[in-house]
């Protein structure tokens, strides 16, 4: 008896899994194409060799869901403005320290003493504004709807605390928008998606809806175990060769229909939907982002130190300077599911994870670290 708990990696149910989904689809003539949206699933593939053990049937395509990878050159400037105020601690995560903006990184102007800290978890800043009472403490806050509730359970212990010395430069995105940009593309050939299932640990399964209904993809969430994975992928080959789409929990375990109601009311408390954000590789978006609501201006750090950050908006929330990114650097091809690692010319030459060119080869998420680490 399988036990849903416990034996994703068991060898037998692994090889049995590939087969049915080799069997699904021997008869088309074409391998399907799979757009797995994390960047946590694309080290899964790479790790555990499904990638080659679907070779003949499934071709992989590596989506924009590294929040450190989507990050554009612009706001990563921002908060490198914001590291050099004066009086400021800047804090964020590890990845994001080393990932290049248009001249420098956070981690080079701590070298040129900013004071930039590495945190774990967003609560470990109630400590540092403790312990720098007469510090402004700005938080570099990233990530998906994943990461999103963390920030705003760190707003509202610093309101129950009643600590006045934290600001929020927030950049935290939301999954379906860049999904649907990209099919809207008119080249997408994506046949199918597999949905991070963190994220719909916290949002459910509705915010896939239009990704099934208007354009016609199956979806499903899947955990980041082989097994896991496989049996989604297995699922999307079903939909396909029935030829309906609709949503598909394939995490059982931990994902639910409406998701968790308490983090998504913590993220409704806080935060609002912006007009517009950019994201790396994909040019502006719509309704892509989250900032905090009006009613918390008092510690947006994007309102409050704006000498640098209002002068360079236009009306369309867009940056008035554009900023030219790297152009051998191929992040953004990547990240649109064009074009794999491998195909960067940079890749695993002048590119590796001591000397990152890209934020795809910074993140533990990105797609160039994971080629790098288990690709041969
Ligand atoms: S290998 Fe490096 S340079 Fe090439 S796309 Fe990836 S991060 Fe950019």
């Amino acid at each position: 008896m399988f036990d849903i708990y416990n034996d994703f990696k068991e060898k037998e149910r692994i090889v049995k899994l590939v087969s049915l989904i080799s069997e699904e689809l021997r008869d088309r003539n074409r391998k399907i194409k799979i757009m797995e949206i994390c960047g946590g699933h694309t080290h899964s593939i790479m790790k555990y060799g499904l990638n080659k053990m679907l070779k003949d049937s499934v071709d992989f395509i590596h989506g924009p869901g590294c929040p450190v990878c989507i990050m554009p050159i612009a706001r990563i400037d921002i908060a490198i403005y914001l590291s050099r105020l004066e009086n400021v601690i800047l804090a964020t995560y590890g990845d994001m320290m080393r990932v290049p903006g248009s001249k420098s990184s956070l981690i080079k102007e701590r070298g040129n003493g900013s004071d930039v800290r590495m945190i774990y978890s967003p609560i470990d800043i109630i400590k540092l504004a403790k312990d720098n009472e007469n510090k402004k403490i700005i938080f570099y806050a990233i990530g998906f709807e994943t990461t999103t509730p963390m920030t705003a359970a760190l707003i509202e212990q610093a309101e129950i605390e009643g600590i006045k010395n934290i600001y929020f430069y927030i950049n935290h995105v939301l999954v379906p928008p860049p999904i649907e940009a990209i099919l809207d593309s008119c080249d997408s050939e994506i046949d199918g998606f597999i949905g991070p299932g963190h994220v719909s640990v916290i949002t459910g399964t509705e915010i896939y809806k239009n990704i099934a209904d208007k354009y016609k993809k199956p979806v499903v969430i899947s955990g980041f175990e082989p097994f896991d994975m496989l049996m989604s992928i297995l699922m999307i080959a079903k939909q396909i060769n029935g030829g309906f789409s609709k949503i598909e929990i394939g995490y059982k375990r931990a994902v639910e229909e409406k998701g968790n109601k308490k983090a998504q009311d913590l993220i409704d408390k806080y935060f609002e939907v912006r007009d517009n954000f950019e994201w790396r590789g994909l040019g502006y978006i719509p309704k892509s982002a989250l900032r905090l609501k009006d009613k918390f201006k008092h510690i947006d750090a994007e309102n409050l130190f704006d000498g640098y950050i209002s002068k360079n908006l236009n009306n369309n929330n867009q940056y008035n300077n554009k900023i030219i990114e790297n152009e051998i650097c191929k992040c953004g091809e990547i990240l649109k599911g064009k074009l794999k690692p491998n195909e960067c010319p940079l890749f695993n030459k002048l590119c590796t994870p001591e000397n990152p060119v890209g934020a795809c080869m910074v993140s533990q998420e990105g797609a160039c670290a994971a080629y790098y680490k288990y690709y041969n």
